[in-house]
């Protein structure tokens, strides 16, 4: 079969285009990437096996092998891994199946046209551009890969402008090789000859040393300057001639090693290939449990908050090692789903290599991990809101939404969850503030706190509802998620002062002078009688009920739900999801 040339997905072109002329100042970075897919796929070969023993695929010494061309220019990063059919290098490659492109684009198109310093490289990792940052280097990239179980093979050839092209091979190996045809050298800066077994050795201690799978690079025949010749491992079964692979990296579990042995770059390299993620974390949480169950645990907040963190298919989880050895990725039974953004790896002494999710879902165990990483999580966020409210500032506008789901679903940390959570409030412009400030706040004889939940700050400070309040100059919270409106009313009290939504039920804001003007109330009630009668005909079907109320100052009249009826905005929620 002829080779097909295919066109990339738009999204996947502009991507592509920014690789090409590189927005990255670090362009080591794309070995790294490379890498990481490979271990990926060797780990993925390995699950597979391990749940289908008919597989026919050799498992027998899984790595990963660099192979530098120093006359004919080129790289090439080969694993014996799960390896690509043919349509799935078409899927996988061609495209990018990252939903939110859309707005991703617009964003960078923003950024752009301010001028942003850094925010392209910013917004670009959000992508995690993995295979595509070989461009950043290379002018051709060719992919040859065959699946594991599959006999004929692919191969994939691009120069990154705009097509690709694929074509059946018959004699590829299992696994997947991607070479890189590098640009050509930059004779005054030598640094960045990505043949030279220097620079590659580098930049696998740098960003891979943990990859659990050898990373092996065999040297250049003898060169006169004897490189690749040094840290060989010393292997006797070797023929003299054939020059025995170097194996780069150390293969440490970072959680394994002790705390100070490791710095924070290792560390934040583990979360990039764990995190999909070109960024560095905003913190990065140990954890080691000793006694009958023992596992270590790396977690890791994100900086930012994937695009997808809403969709209904995003992969959650983290990766559920057994000794160092991986036998699940994603695996959700580890944190509730409001913690879905928290990335990282658990590492446990005495499980079955071959449990199913279905098992680690009612695993007495695994339960316990889970309630102790979910409340070290908070307790990381408090920590943070008291030693650097920055950063706290930063990450709860990341996931204070996401976080927020725990108020309804965790009834267990609660507690803990109100107290590091943070709204908008009349009382600052753009600041959050916690309920305990609130409190602190509240005015002699206030017995509630009051909230107001709505699309935007704007469209609640307009709202007739908050009149009485501003004029009063009490203090009222402005929910903007549609989350609020659910765990407003799910945990109805903090610190034994109830949480009250303004657009709810009768609010007497001075009850004192109320029962003073009784007589006065009741004088106005008749002399309206006929006015509010009229309006309830009116209205008819619409309302409930027509009532003079003390809460307006401005506005002539308001619509005002029962205590335990749903608010506005929660109707509006329910209509729009078409309930
Ligand atoms: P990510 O690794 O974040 O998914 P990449 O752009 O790095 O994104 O890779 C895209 C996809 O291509 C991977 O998810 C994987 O399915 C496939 N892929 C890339 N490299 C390999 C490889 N060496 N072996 C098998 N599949 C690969
Ligand atoms: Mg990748």
């Amino acid at each position: 079969m002829p080779a097909e040339t295919f066109e990339f997905q738009v999204e996947a072109r502009q991507l592509l285009q920014l690789m090409i002329h590189s927005v990255y100042s670090n362009k080591d970075v794309f070995l790294r990437e490379l890498v990481s897919n490979a271990s990926d796929a060797l780990d993925k070969l390995r699950l597979e096996k391990l749940r289908d023993d008919s597989l026919d695929a050799d498992v027998s010494d899984l790595h990963i092998e660099l192979d530098a061309d120093k006359d004919a220019r080129t790289l090439t990063v080969r694993d014996n891994g799960i390896g690509m059919s043919y349509d799935e290098v078409g899927q996988l490659i061609g495209t990018i199946a990252h939903s939110g492109t859309a707005q991703f684009l617009q964003e960078l198109r923003e950024a752009k046209e301010e001028a942003k310093e850094g925010a392209e490289e910013g917004l670009i990792g959000q992508f995690g551009v993995g295979f595509y940052s070989g461009f950043m280097v290379a002018d051709a990239v060719t992919l040859v890969t065959r699946r594991a179980g599959e006999s004929e093979g692919t191969r994939w050839t691009s120069r990154g402008e705009g097509t690709y092209t694929l074509e059946k091979v018959a004699d590829a190996p299992q696994g997947t090789s991607v070479t890189l045809h590098l640009k050509p050298a930059d004779p005054d800066n030598q640094l960045h000859d990505y043949t030279s077994p220097y620079k590659i050795r580098e930049i696998v201690k740098r960003y891979s040393d943990f990859i659990t799978w050898p990373i092996r690079m065999t040297p250049e025949g003898t060169g006169p300057d004897g490189e690749g010749s040094q840290d060989q491992d010393q292997d006797q079964g070797q023929e003299q001639a054939a020059p025995a692979p170097e194996t780069l990296n150390s293969m440490k579990a970072l959680w394994a090693r002790s705390r100070d042995e490791v710095s924070e770059e290792e560390y934040h390299e583990l979360y990039k290939h764990v995190g999909h993620d070109w960024r560095d974390p905003m913190e990065t949480i140990r954890l080691q449990a000793e006694g009958t169950f023992e596992y270590q645990a790396l977690l890791f907040l994100p900086a930012h908050a994937p695009f997808d963190l809403f969709n209904r298919d995003y992969r959650r989880g983290l990766q559920l090692y057994v000794r160092r050895v991986l036998i699940m990725e994603d695996c959700e039974a580890l944190l509730p789903p409001y913690l879905r953004f928290v990335k990282g790896v658990v590492d446990a002494a005495d499980l079955s290599l071959n449990v199913s999710r279905e098992i680690l879902q009612q695993d007495r165990h695994i339960d316990m991990i889970r309630r102790r990483l979910t409340k070290k999580v908070i307790s990381t966020v408090k920590d943070m809101m008291a030693k650097n409210p920055d950063r706290y500032a930063a990450f709860w506008r990341e996931f204070g939404t996401v976080l927020k789901e725990g108020l309804v679903t965790d009834p267990e940390n609660r507690d803990a969850l109100l107290a590091v959570a943070s709204f908008g409030s009349t009382h600052h412009d753009s600041e959050q503030t916690t309920l305990k400030q609130y409190l602190e706040r509240m005015k002699d004889g206030q017995e509630d706190i009051y909230y107001l939940t709505g699309e935007s700050r704007q469209s609640i400070e307009n709202s007739p509802h908050m009149e009485a309040f501003r004029d009063r100059g009490i203090e009222v919270l402005l929910l903007t998620d549609p989350v609020d409106e659910v765990w407003a009313d799910a945990v109805g009290t903090f610190e034994g002062k109830n949480l009250r939504s303004v657009a709810k039920g009768r609010i007497d804001l001075d009850a004192e002078d109320t029962e003073a003007s009784e007589d006065e109330q009741k004088k106005q009630g008749e002399e309206y009688a006929g006015l509010l009668g009229w309006m309830t005909e009116q209205l008819g079907e619409d309302v409930k009920e027509v009532r003079l109320s003390s809460r307006l100052t401005v506005s002539p009249a308001c619509v005002v739900s029962d205590a335990d009826d749903l608010t506005p905005a929660l109707e509006n929620m329910y209509r729009a999801m078409g309930q």
